[in-house]
C-alpha cells in the first residue's frame, strides 16, 4: 500500500478566532487535494473552516493523476476507499483524468460503490456583485446519481448499432425523490419541479414522474409540478428565479446542473453534495483548470460552499452558516477573484489565498445585501424506506421481442421468413426497426438498419411458458436467424410492462 494518512486536527479545544469556544468532538472526514488548482483551493477552503472553528478531523488521502499514472485504474488506491468507509465523508477537491483510454471515471466509481444517490447542486446569483442575465436565481437540482443511462450498460449487436440500457428502478426513484422533498422542507423551499420524458419514455420515465406524485402527496406543504424535460429546461433557462427545488434524473440533472451553475454566474463558484444512506461525498462542480494551476488565481469558492455543505451534513449548522456569511460578505464588498472580477462592480481583484484571508477576516459578519443564510441542524438522511413492506406485483410472461441481425432483403421477406417459424402458442406479430412498425403494413420510406425487433406474442393473448420461449428460440436459429438478443414480455397485475409498437 502506498498511500499514508495524515491526521491533522483543524479545530482546538479552546477558542476559534472569533473567541468563540468550540465543539470538542471531532467528526472525521477523508479529504482528497486532488491535481491542477485542487490543491490551492483546498488549502484555502481549509484555512477557512479551521480559522472558524469547524470540529473537523481529517485523513488525507491521494487521488487522481499520480495514482491513475501508477496503474491504478480507478484513480484511488484501495487504502483510500478504506478511509472512506471508516469516515463516511468526503472532502474532494477536483482531479485530473490523464488523456487516453482505459481510465475509469474516479466521480463515478465513487458514487456508485459508496451509494451516493442524491447529487445536490445549488446554483444561486450573487446580483449586482457577480455578473448575471438572471438575477433572482436561487434553484438548487437534486439530480438521481446512480441510475438511467449512466449504469455504463452498452452493447454492440450489429454491424450497424451499438445500445445503452437506460435503467429507472423504483427504490432509486424512491431514494432521491425523498432526498428532494425532504431538502425541500428543511431547508424552506417552497416547490419542487420534476423533469421527465415521459411522453416518449412512458415506462422508464413514466415511473420517475408516477414516483414522484406519489411522494408529493406525503408533503402537502411543499407545492409540486412536473414539466417534460425539454420545455421545462427552456423554463429554467430563461426564468431560473421561478424555480426553487428540481429533481430529475440523471442524464437530464448532469446537463442542467452544468447549464444553471454556468447562468448563475461562473462555475468557479459553485458546490455540490453527493448523498448516500451512509457516505457523503462534497467537491466543487468544476475540473482541476490545469492552465490555472499553481497561480493563485483560481476561485476557491465551488469548494468552499461544498465545504459549507459537508458541515450542514456532519450537523455543524452553526459553523456552516458562519462561513458561509463571511463568504457572501466577502462577495459583496467586491473582494473577487480573477473569473469573476468586473471593472465597475468588483473592488478589488485577489489571488486564492488572499480571497481565502478576506473570508477569513469577515467570519462572524453578515452580508448586508445578499440574503444571510442559517441552517436548521437536521440533515436528511437515511430516508429511503426501502424496508417498508412492498407488495409485489402479479407477473405474468406473455411474450418474448427477439433481436435479429439481419440484412439480406425488406420487412416483408423477413417477415414473410419469421411467420413460417412455428413454436406454438407464440406467433409473430409485428417486427420493427429502431422502434418503428415495418411490418405488417410498414411504409417503404422508413429507413432499416439491421437491427430487427420481433415480436412474438400468444395467439389470445394468453400468458406462455418459459419454456415456450426457449422452444421459440431454439426454432429461430434452426432456420438460420442471427437472434442477437431477446426481452421477455410480462404483465403486471395486468398491465402491460412493455411499450407499444409506434407505427
Ligand atoms: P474545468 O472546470 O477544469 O475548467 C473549465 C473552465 O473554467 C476553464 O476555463 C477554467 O480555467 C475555469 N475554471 C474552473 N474552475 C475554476 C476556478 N475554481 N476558478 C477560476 N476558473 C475556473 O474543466 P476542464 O478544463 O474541462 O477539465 C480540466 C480537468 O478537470 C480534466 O482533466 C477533467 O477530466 C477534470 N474534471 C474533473 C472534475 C472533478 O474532479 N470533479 C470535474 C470536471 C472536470
Amino acid at each position: 500500500m502506498t498511500y499514508d494518512i495524515n491526521i491533522v486536527i483543524l479545530a482546538a479545544l479552546t477558542a476559534n478566532r472569533m473567541g468563540d469556544v468550540v465543539m470538542t468532538q471531532r467528526t472525521p472526514v477523508t479529504v482528497a487535494y486532488g491535481d491542477g488548482i485542487g490543491p490551492e483551493i483546498m488549502e484555502a477552503t481549509l484555512n477557512i473552516l479551521s480559522a472558524a472553528g469547524a470540529a473537523v478531523e481529517l485523513e488525507t488521502i491521494e487521488i487522481g493523476e499520480k495514482v491513475y499514472l501508477r496503474g491504478v485504474e480507478t484513480g484511488m488506491e484501495p487504502g483510500a476507499w478504506d478511509s472512506l468507509r471508516r469516515t463516511k465523508v468526503f472532502l474532494k477537491a477536483p482531479i485530473t483524468t490523464p488523456q487516453g483510454g482505459g481510465y475509469k471515471s474516479l466521480n463515478v466509481t465513487a458514487r456508485k460503490a459508496l451509494g451516493l444517490y442524491a447529487n445536490v447542486r445549488p446554483a444561486v446569483a450573487y446580483h449586482p456583485f457577480v455578473r448575471t442575465r438572471h438575477p433572482g436565481m436561487d434553484v438548487v437540482v437534486v439530480r438521481e446519481n446512480e441510475e438511467d443511462l449512466y449504469a455504463g450498460i452498452e452493447h454492440r449487436q450489429t454491424d450497424q448499432v451499438v445500445q445503452c440500457l437506460k435503467l429507472i428502478t423504483r427504490p432509486g426513484s424512491e431514494k432521491v425523490v425523498r432526498y428532494a422533498f425532504e431538502y425541500a422542507r428543511v431547508n424552506d423551499r417552497k416547490k419542487v419541479t420534476c423533469l421527465v420524458k415521459d411522453n416518449i419514455m412512458k415506462l422508464t420515465d413514466g415511473l420517475f414522474h408516477r414516483v414522484f406524485d406519489e411522494i408529493a402527496a406525503e408533503y402537502p406543504d411543499i407545492a409540486h409540478e412536473t414539466f417534460i424535460v425539454d420545455i421545462g429546461a427552456a423554463k429554467l433557462a430563461d426564468t431560473p428565479e421561478k424555480f426553487d427545488v428540481v429533481v430529475l434524473p440523471n442524464l437530464y440533472g448532469d446537463v442542467l446542473s452544468d447549464v444553471l451553475a454556468q447562468i448563475a454566474g461562473s462555475v468557479g463558484l459553485a458546490g455540490s453534495a453527493n448523498i448516500g444512506a451512509s457516505c457523503a461525498m462534497f467537491e466543487a462542480i468544476h475540473g482541476s483548470a490545469p492552465r490555472l494551476a499553481g497561480q493563485n488565481l483560481a476561485n476557491p469558492s465551488g469548494l468552499l460552499l461544498a465545504a459549507v455543505m459537508m458541515l450542514v451534513h456532519i450537523g455543524q449548522c452553526d459553523v456552516a452558516a458562519t462561513v458561509h456569511n463571511a463568504f457572501l460578505k466577502t462577495i459583496e464588498d467586491g473582494v473577487h477573484t480573477p473569473d469573476i472580477y468586473r471593472e465597475g462592480t468588483s473592488r478589488q481583484k485577489v489571488g486564492t489565498r488572499e480571497f481565502a484571508a478576506a473570508v477569513v477576516d469577515r467570519l462572524g459578519q453578515a452580508p448586508e445585501v445578499l440574503r444571510p443564510v442559517a441552517y436548521k441542524a437536521a440533515r436528511p438522511m437515511s430516508l429511503w424506506r426501502g424496508d417498508a413492506p412492498h407488495r409485489k406485483a402479479h407477473k405474468e410472461l406473455v411474450g418474448v421481442d427477439v433481436f435479429l441481425d439481419w440484412e439480406p432483403g425488406s420487412p416483408q421477406d423477413l417477415g414473410r421468413a419469421l411467420s413460417m417459424v412455428v413454436a406454438a402458442p407464440l406467433r409473430l406479430r409485428v417486427i420493427t426497426n429502431r422502434g418503428v412498425k415495418v411490418w405488417p403494413d410498414g411504409l417503404p420510406e422508413t429507413f432499416c438498419t439491421d437491427h430487427w425487433r420481433c415480436r412474438f406474442l400468444a395467439e389470445d393473448g394468453q400468458a406462455v411458458h418459459p419454456a415456450d420461449v426457449v422452444e421459440l428460440l431454439r426454432r429461430v436459429t434452426e432456420a438460420g436467424f442471427d437472434n442477437i438478443k431477446t426481452e421477455n414480455l410480462y404483465r403486471f397485475d395486468g398491465v402491460a410492462g412493455f411499450s407499444a409498437v409506434h407505427g
